[in-house]
């Protein structure tokens, strides 16, 4: 199976595995767990945070991490495209009573600051009261620039609100703007880590932020049923994922740009008004080109991507090589 519909469905390498197998593990509920208290404080300081927690998804993190900031009648302004925004069941709102107050994304992924200044509700009885600013790096695979998170910082101090990011996919951020993770890291009070996408782990993220902050999130975590006991077989997996997974995410970069640049060359497949910043390539298709007909052809051969109306998205990922995506290639053009 060559599989391009996402970089979550990695599998744990031997090193990994073994270092599951073997990792000291307690009850996390009552602070026990000696590998689950190592990684969340190896991953404060490494980002330089005063605390983390460990959770056990992407959109468990943002939900505390939104619900920490913010309390009911609060809202929180982001991207029309934002993860915690569209593909998170409306959790911030529909647990927490948190109101998402939605910004159209810029081509780039970014947010208009003018835009957000507008959507900041003034202190009025009528209004929700605008707490968060919550930006997400990557979002769609785009890169927002270093220099756009410094503006978010001096826009939030401005507007006395506390700025969240989604960094799901930071890492690929990072190493592909060659600089270190706390280049972007120190720009917010909280960040979300997911180590179960490019980076390899089979569970689990991780919500940084100030120790107060980071007490808050741990009563919610347990409130939705997030509290896990020998937790530590996830975080010793968390914690290769973070130390020997980040370099490599390059390669996927490489051969993302590949497989845009070769797809992109065969007629019908329109490549160049995505280019590849990361691991996500997105390519709009002809209309008399089946995208769905052509994946269906392709998960006959094992091969899987993500069709949509007059879109094909490939996510690229340790499991796949250079030679998978030359597979693909092939397989594609036999379907024309
Ligand atoms: C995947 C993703 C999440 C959610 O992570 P899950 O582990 O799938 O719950 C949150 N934000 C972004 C940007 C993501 O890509």
């Amino acid at each position: 199976m060559i599989d391009f519909r996402s970089d979550t469905v990695t599998q744990p390498d031997q090193k990994m595995r073994e270092a599951m197998a073997n990792a000291p593990v307690g009850d996390d509920v009552y602070g026990d767990d000696p590998t689950v208290n190592e990684l969340e404080q190896w991953a404060a300081e490494r980002h330089g945070f005063e605390a983390a927690v460990f959770t056990s998804s992407g959109t468990q993190a943002n939900l505390l991490g939104i619900l920490s900031h913010c309390d009911r009648g609060d809202e929180y302004l982001c991207g029309q495209q934002a993860h915690n925004y569209k593909y998170e069941a409306g959790g911030a709102a529909v647990l927490g009573s948190v109101q998402p107050q939605p910004i159209e994304n810029n081509k780039d992924g970014t947010l208009c600051f003018e835009k957000l200044a507008a959507a900041v509700k003034p202190d009025d009885s009528h209004f929700a009261r605008t707490k968060l600013l919550s930006l997400e790096n990557t979002i769609g695979g785009k890169i927002l620039p270093v220099e756009y998170l410094a503006k978010a910082r001096d826009f939030v101090n401005q507007h006395n609100l506390k700025l969240h990011l989604d960094g799901a996919r930071v890492y690929n951020a990072s190493v592909a703007l060659g600089v270190d993770i706390k280049e972007i890291s120190q720009h917010f009070d909280s960040m979300t880590i997911c180590l179960s996408k490019g980076l390899g782990a089979p569970i689990g993220s991780l919500l940084l932020g100030d120790a107060d902050y980071i007490q808050r999130a741990r009563r919610l975590r347990k409130m939705v049923g997030g509290g896990m006991r020998q937790a530590g077989i996830l975080a010793a997996a968390g914690k290769i994922a973070l130390t020997e997974n980040v370099e490599r995410l390059k390669d996927d970069h490489d051969n993302a740009r590949y497989l845009s640049e070769n797809l992109g060359a065969i007629p019908g497949f329109n490549t160049f008004i995505y280019p590849v910043q990361t691991n996500i390539v997105y390519a709009d298709v002809a209309t008399h080109i089946d995208i769905h007909a052509i994946a269906s052809a392709l998960k006959e051969q094992g091969i899987m991507f993500s069709p949509s109306h007059k879109a094909m998205r490939f996510v690229t990922h340790k499991d796949v090589t250079k030679s998978d995506i030359d597979t693909l290639l092939a397989a594609i053009e036999k379907q024309l």
